[in-house]
């Protein structure tokens, strides 16, 4: 177990005109026994700032601690971290008891029984001890991701790093798969880096998820706090789905104007865009409320069509266009039954919206919450 550190951590691929600069300067301190999830869209640099972590790939600047040492100069096998793979890279011709063996033979001076042990230990928390004879071509896609994992955990290394490891499952043995590792990470309580594109995997596995976008870092946060105090626009719209609608705005006597549509703001937030000429509102679907009640909507509120209606079972997804204004999308209740163009009155809860500086993306107000809100959800 170790707290690990990126201290300015950057990676350029090539030198001259034709490189690549592909992790950009970046700062994460990571707990012992943490699990942290890198997430961003493809060619972000997640898979890269892994690597450096695991030694596959060398640090053009800045340093890597694990435990306090300097990591920088130390080749994979040195380091005391355990990888586990999107392709499960298991052994063909070796049984699953010789694969998770293999590691240990490797890398540690134990004795064939405490070996063995080790093996018997692991594969009953896995709940693979009746595979451990069989070899990789007899296991299931699950099966097999559980014994990479077995390998991994045998070791009992100071880190464990994860590149999308549940990525060639189903969609619900994934999703039962995420609830087994977090419950694994939480009794080994060994500190975890986990890479992956899907904002859901980051949400729901992460003590506290990074985003990255081309190479730099956007934000450390909790899930929670990355979901309703994003940074900037890029994790606003990165993290949700749906994603946070979002209008751009001219910035005009304490209003934000597109068009047709015209939302006041309080004096506060008002004076968060008072100096810039445009500014980006946010809104999560959720905070929308649709009606056909005029009566009931305060002044952040629009006549609006239905365009389409996606029903999901727990909730219908709403596409709404505002009558010369923005198109919007709302969730609503899942048994609210809504018919494809029908009119209604959308409203824009001031207390919900996030606004964004239009030059820069940077967060300039976020919706309210009280803090403790955020805080209780971390126990
Ligand atoms: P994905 O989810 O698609 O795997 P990623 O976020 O893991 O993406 P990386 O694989 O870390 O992204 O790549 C980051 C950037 O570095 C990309 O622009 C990629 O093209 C570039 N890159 C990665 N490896 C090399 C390499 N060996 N030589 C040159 N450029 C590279």
């Amino acid at each position: 177990m170790a707290r690990l550190e990126l201290d300015s951590v950057t990676k350029r691929f090539g030198e001259g005109e034709g490189s690549v600069l592909a992790v950009d300067d970046v700062n994460i301190d990571i707990a012992d026994g943490e699990f942290l999830v890198l997430v961003g869209p493809s060619g972000c640099g997640k898979s890269t700032t892994l690597r450096m972590i695991a030694g596959l790939e060398s640090i053009t600047d800045g340093e890597i601690r694990l435990a306090g040492q300097r990591m920088n100069e130390q080749g994979p096998a040195e380091r005391d971290i355990a990888m586990v793979f999107q392709s499960y890279a298991l052994y063909p011709h070796m049984t699953v008891r010789q694969n998770m063996r293999f590691g240990l033979e490797e890398s540690t001076d134990l004795s064939e029984d405490e070996m063995d042990e080790r093996v018997d230990e692991t594969a009953e928390l896995l709940d693979i001890t009746n595979l451990l004879d069989r070899k990789p071509g007899a296991l299931s896609g699950g099966q097999q991701q559980r014994v990479a994992l077995g390998r991994a955990i045998v070791r009992e290394p100071k880190a464990f790093l994860m590149d999308e490891p549940l990525s060639n499952l189903d969609a619900k043995l994934r999703s039962q798969m995420r609830t087994e590792l977090q419950q694994l990470q939480n009794d080994l309580d060994t500190t975890t880096v986990y890479v992956t594109h899907d904002q859901t995997e980051a949400m729901t596995m992460g003590d506290r998820i990074a985003i990255l976008d081309g190479g730099e870092l956007q934000q450390v946060a909790t899930p929670l706090e990355a979901y309703h105090r994003p940074a900037n626009q890029f994790v606003a719209g990165f993290i949700g789905d749906p994603s946070m609608n979002f209008v751009d705005c001219a910035v005009e006597d304490a209003a934000l104007v597109a068009d047709a549509f015209r939302y006041p703001l309080a004096e506060s937030t008002a004076a968060a865009v008072a100096d810039s000429e445009r500014a980006t509102l946010g809104i999560r679907p959720e905070d929308l409320s649709v009606t056909a009640d005029a009566e009931a909507a305060d002044g952040h509120a629009y006549a609006a069509t239905v365009e389409v209606v996606e029903p999901m079972g727990d909730e219908n997804v709403v596409h709404l266009s505002l009558a010369d204004g923005p198109d919007l999308v709302a969730t609503i209740d899942g048994l609210r039954q809504l018919e494809d163009g029908t009119d209604v009155i959308v409203e824009l809860p001031e207390n919900a919206i996030h606004v964004f500086d239009g030059a820069t993306g940077e967060a300039v107000h976020s919706r309210s919450l009280e803090a403790a809100e955020l805080n209780e959800t971390r126990v």
